[in-house]
């Protein structure tokens, strides 16, 4: 039976001298790994060229039966996201997020939301204007992915006691065993934590401060991010690398 629907690529790879295969994040299926036959082919009909990373637009496939491939019948790819390719940083701010994406689903667990979101990042990374703006983007889709998920970080009280969160607070940690922070009362019972500036904690809960921080605070902020993504993933992000800077 086939199906349609509509695609973003998340992951290519060669599979032969003329197949390639492709994880794709769809609007009604939700993640898929499909084998293109023929993709690598020139000016094949069913896909147009060779499948490229952030192709986007409607797909026919026909779901696995025995293997955990689909096949990929029809990629009307658009490419809607070039403009990725103009700057290095952005297009590594996309590959990371297309990274934890695949990393932090399931295949077949339908996620119409997270399409969205992953849609709206690419669409507004490829057009941003600097390196501060890529890096809020960036750290606002991973906030954002994790409350997708259903593990959403929580800054706006202490994850241990329930304490409000304020600039007054004495010192507060950052927990990933705890999925937020945790206030000075608390912060001896665990074991994994980061101190993290007051300052940083009200940003991360208000986009508004966020986006008016400074580029050194941006990077710390992406760093405590790949550190819990690191913990959530029991291993650091393939992308990571590009944005632990020194
Ligand atoms: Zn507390």
């Amino acid at each position: 039976m086939l199906e349609k629907d509509i695609a973003i690529c998340i992951r290519k790879t060669d599979y032969s001298e003329t197949s390639q295969i492709i994880t794709l994040l769809t609007r009604s299926s939700g993640k898929i790994s499909a084998i293109a036959k023929g993709s690598r082919r020139e000016k094949n009909k069913s896909f147009g060229s060779k499948i490229e990373l952030f192709s986007f637009g409607e797909i026919v496939f026909s779901p696995p039966k025995n293997s955990s491939l689909a096949t990929l019948t029809e990629f009307d790819q658009r490419p809607v996201f070039v403009g990725l390719s103009r700057s290095l940083y952005k297009l590594n701010c996309a590959m990371f997020a297309a990274e934890l994406v695949h990393s932090l689903t399931e295949e077949y667990d339908p996620h119409a939301s997270l399409f969205e979101l992953l849609y709206d990042f690419l669409a507004n990374i490829q057009v941003c204007n600097s390196r501060v703006e890529a890096l809020v983007l960036l750290i606002s889709f991973q906030l954002n992915l994790l409350q997708e998920l259903g593990i959403a970080l929580v800054f706006s009280h202490c994850t241990n006691c329930g304490y409000e969160f304020s600039l007054n607070w004495q010192g507060a940690w950052f927990c990933s065993e705890n999925n937020g922070v945790v206030c000075r009362d608390c912060e001896a019972a665990f074991m994994d934590k980061v101190r993290v500036d007051i300052s940083i904690i009200e940003s991360l809960g208000n986009k508004d401060k966020l986006k008016k921080k400074k580029i050194e605070a941006l990077d710390y902020i992406e760093r405590l991010l790949i550190r819990h993504f690191s913990f959530i993933l029991n291993k650091t992000p393939r992308m990571a690398r590009f944005f632990i800077t020194d």
